[in-house]
């Protein structure tokens, strides 16, 4: 539990990145300033300012946890950021499961799609499929693989679609030097409106808020129960706005649309040694009471709406 302006409040952060080995050594293994060096990850590390994440994931696992356990934060998503990486965030699973659920970025673009989401959700107990249409430039409105992941999260409880929409940047991927060849025409959230229509009960969460395609999130939410929203990072995106958004009102906006109940609060964490990013709830918990949030729905949103999504805490 948090000790918060709404008195104790459990909190669940449903946006965490799993900077794994794994990920490291995919990006490392790309950039031109580590690809080559004898140890690719531990040059990636001293380039970019981060902690070395241990080869073996229980050790990041481990730091995540004491990391929740410092900031009172009960239980989080943890995202693998590349395609192909569900295995490290599977074995932090495995090895917190009251505290951890699992998510894995998946290129829809690839033949094995389907069998890769089935192995994750069955196998690996992993419960969320995070799609990048701007970064794997596809349309999430026409892609098979789309339909096919969208399916699997349907018949399966406890089970979500994560599509990214709006401004996209990867800090480690500047850090590094790497380019992003990103394809923002991919990123409109009323690509989703046909998906959702059709996977009624798939859960859609839409990161950011849209990430600047605020409306656009709003209008899609607003004709698809199924499509939630998190409210993760310092949404710089309030910038692109005229005039510039404040968070309150993006709160108070979101919640007349689409109600409480389908916020899930987000802190896009990500590397240590920042660790929890702290901050960012500072910001979201005042905003909320700006916005004039009731304690119940600031329950839900903190925390709440994340129980009832994955399931409740077993211990
Ligand atoms: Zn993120």
């Amino acid at each position: 539990m948090k000790q918060t302006t709404y008195g104790e409040i459990e909190v669940c952060d449903a946006h965490v990145h799993f900077f794994s080995h794994h990920f490291f050594e995919k990006l490392a293994g790309l950039a031109p300033s580590t690809r080559g060096t004898p140890d690719p990850v531990e040059a990636a590390c001293q380039v970019t300012g981060f902690d070395p994440p241990g080869t073996d994931p229980a050790f990041l696992a481990d730091r995540w946890l004491a990391e929740l356990d410092l900031a009172g934060v009960s239980r989080a998503m943890l995202i693998a950021s590349v395609p192909g990486d569900e295995a490290s965030v599977a074995a932090a699973v495995w090895r917190h499961p009251d505290r951890f659920v699992g998510a894995f970025m998946v290129d829809p673009t690839h033949d094995d799609t389907e069998a890769r989401v089935r192995r994750a959700f069955d196998e690996l107990g992993l419960g969320v499929a995070c799609l990048f249409p701007s970064m794997h430039h596809f349309s999430i409105a026409e892609s098979d693989g789309v339909r096919a992941v969208a399916a699997l999260a349907a018949e399966r409880p406890g089970r979500a679609v994560f599509t990214h929409f709006g401004a996209l940047s990867v800090g480690i991927r500047s850090k590094l030097g790497l380019p992003s060849p990103f394809d923002m025409r991919r990123s409109n959230p009323f690509d989703l409106h046909p998906v959702a229509g059709e996977f009624a009960s798939t859960t859609f969460i839409v990161p950011h808020f849209g990430a600047g395609m605020f409306r656009e999130t709003l209008m899609v939410a607003e004709l698809c129960p199924n499509v939630m929203i998190d409210t993760s990072s310092s949404n710089r995106w309030m910038r692109y706005v005229s005039p510039p958004a404040d968070l309150a009102s993006v709160f108070r906006q979101t919640i007349a649309v689409a109600g409480a109940s389908r916020l899930l609060f987000g802190s896009d964490s990500s590397f240590f040694p920042r660790g929890w990013n702290g901050t960012v709830f500072d910001a979201q918990i005042e905003a909320l009471a700006d916005a004039g949030a009731s304690a119940d729905d600031a329950r839900a949103v903190l925390g709440g709406n994340f129980g009832r999504l994955f399931g409740e805490q077993e211990s």
